[in-house]
């Protein structure tokens, strides 16, 4: 009980601590978007290492045996975590970047598309992967992802965000296309 108590003490001051480094940038970049800048989480050294820490530790047992980082805010959160996890990353670049054999997936925004690739010999069928990226708002970006993770034959384990906008409820759209029913999604902020 007492131990409980502690961890979710715990928990709760690294929430207060991350949230403190999340700056919100009001009509950015376009009127209307509440841009959360997370990067002067990064140049908080204790605060970004208590939350790498703190998810590669509670990600461990989950079966997980590589990370897919999206392009580009997801590559510095996904290639902390695998490497203290020990376990390898492969990143999902936006379109024309990759150098060799892609596949690529290509999603509507608010205004017009995007595409996202990734090497084809980036995911085997072995592959039980955790998609990680900075905020998830629409689930646009995260759902090509899966998409491709998908064809390549890989299982999605889940997803990891440091922010999630759930009014705009991405999840579900995320839910929809996954072919693992039990998908699991992990993220510390909430706005
Ligand atoms: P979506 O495809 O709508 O889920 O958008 C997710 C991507 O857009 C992520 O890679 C985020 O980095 C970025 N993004 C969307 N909305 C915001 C926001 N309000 N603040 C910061 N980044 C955002």
């Amino acid at each position: 009980m007492e131990m409980k108590m502690a961890e979710n003490y715990w928990y709760a001051n690294l929430k207060k601590e991350v949230e403190e480094s999340i700056r919100n940038i009001p009509d950015f970049p376009k009127e209307g978007i509440q841009f959360k800048d997370i990067t002067p989480l990064f140049k908080n050294v204790s605060t970004f290492e208590k939350l790498m820490s703190y998810y590669s530790t509670s990600l461990a047992k989950k079966g997980i045996n590589k990370i897919v980082c999206v392009d580009a805010r997801g590559f510095i959160f996904g290639s902390v975590l695998a490497s203290k996890m020990g376990i390898p990353f492969v990143i999902a670049r936006k379109e024309g970047k990759l150098p060799a054999k892609t596949i690529s997936h290509t999603y509507s925004l608010e205004y017009g598309e995007a595409t996202l690739e990734i090497h084809m010999d980036d995911i085997k069928s072995t592959d039980n992967v955790l998609i990680v990226d900075d905020l998830l708002a629409t689930g646009g970006t995260i759902d090509a992802v899966v998409n491709l993770v998908q064809k390549l034959g890989g299982t999605v384990h889940g997803c990891w965000f440091l922010i999630e906008l759930s009014f705009l409820e991405g999840r579900s759209k995320i839910v929809k296309n996954v072919s693992n029913y039990d998908v699991k999604f992990y993220s510390l902020l909430d706005y």
